[in-house]
């Protein structure tokens, strides 16, 4: 499964997350340590989102392949600094293709998303799903994968009006009724607020000093890391953590 996470605090360099911990996004491409899911490495992509000015869209940076061999973002990272960063590393669900625009983060304006997990008995299971969506939602997915129609139908949760906390949670419903055993740890923010899911699959949180992280794995072996609980949803900024439980719908 893959690996994810989010921040918000004072701006640092994308390096701070991707590449300089001792369990970085990029340590967890090679070496995760929670592949619970399938699966044993993150070698099938890897994204970053940021916000180059506050309150402006997000950047997304984004390729197949391995985070490692990137020397050029491994170069860019220590130079591009944000207050806000999504990033993911992707290990492939056996049948979807691995190609560039299956890899997360997943953007709209300022929204920035990902997704770590599977809908089993993909698409059949998710076909009256996808029905619900706009034609011109699916017309325009990033890739023919369960990420991009999960992101779809996110978007059409917010385009609504939903709070992200509320977008994810939904679909996560939605879906796990549809799709029983799907794996749906979500990821979201739009700079100022993350929020995530937590539905067969890991998610730790540290806040404090006006920062909040959300990542799959911990970063580092430092104090303040939380695993929260499964079947829940969370929605933080630099001052709070609210978690709650999903319906089981
Ligand atoms: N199913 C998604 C994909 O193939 C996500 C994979 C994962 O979490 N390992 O892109």
């Amino acid at each position: 499964m893959c690996r994810h996470l989010g921040y918000l605090g004072p701006a640092v360099p994308i390096a701070a997350l991707l590449h300089d911990p001792p369990h970085s996004l990029e340590r967890q491409s090679y070496a995760p340590g929670d592949m619970r899911g399938g699966g044993t490495v993150n070698v099938d992509g890897y994204g970053v989102g940021w916000y180059p000015a506050p309150g402006g869209p997000a950047v997304r940076y984004r390729r197949a392949g391995t985070l490692w061999s990137d020397e050029n973002l491994a170069q860019l990272s220590r130079v591009v600094v944000s207050g806000a960063v999504l990033a993911a590393v992707r290990s492939a669900t056996v049948g979807m293709p691995v190609v560039e625009t299956a890899c997360a983060p997943f953007t709209d304006g300022r929204w920035l998303f990902s997704h770590n997990g599977r809908i089993t008995g993909w698409p059949g299971s998710v076909v009256d799903v996808a029905a619900a969506l706009p034609t011109a939602a699916l017309l325009t997915l990033d890739a023919p994968t369960d990420s991009a129609l999960l992101w779809a139908l996110v978007r059409s949760r917010l385009d609504a009006g939903a709070a992200p906390g509320a977008a994810l949670a939904d679909v996560v419903s939605e879906v796990a009724a549809a799709a029983p055993g799907s794996r749906l740890n979500l990821l979201l923010t739009d700079g100022t607020v993350l929020a995530g899911t937590t539905w067969t699959h890991s998610l730790w949180v540290r806040a404090g000093d006006g920062a909040v992280t959300l990542a799959s794995e911990p970063l580092d072996p430092g104090p303040g890391w939380r695993e929260l609980p499964d079947g829940h949803v969370v929605v933080a900024d630099v001052s709070s953590v609210d978690v709650k439980r999903i319906g089981r719908g």
